[in-house]
């Protein structure tokens, strides 16, 4: 697995040049409302397909951005939610959606 050369974001999302002139974005209301964390996890599990989720401000602005050995993101939200570690698998599957 090919690790970001470099992460950057603008105001609505994350930037992750995979290298090669392969620059994705992957906006943060997606990243929120993938959160690879067990509690969003089950949360999302106990939801009908039809449930739509209403997020506020603070849930979809991040905060912090840290690496995690060199396999994964830790994002941390601007209502405090930093439970989610995002391997750079999973973000190179989020952005293909
Ligand atoms: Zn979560």
């Amino acid at each position: 697995m090919k690790n970001p050369k470099k992460i950057t974001t603008d105001k609505e999302n994350l930037i992750i040049d995979w290298g090669n002139d392969n620059n994705v974005k992957i906006s943060f209301r997606h990243l929120r409302k993938n959160c690879p964390c067990a509690s969003c996890m089950t949360e999302r599990e106990h939801q009908s397909k039809d449930y739509i989720r209403i997020y506020n401000q603070d849930q979809i602005m991040l905060n912090k951005i840290e690496k995690v050995g060199n396999y994964a993101l830790k994002l941390t939200w601007n209502d405090g939610h930093a439970t989610g570690i995002y391997e750079y698998s999973f973000l190179k599957r989020l952005s293909n959606l």
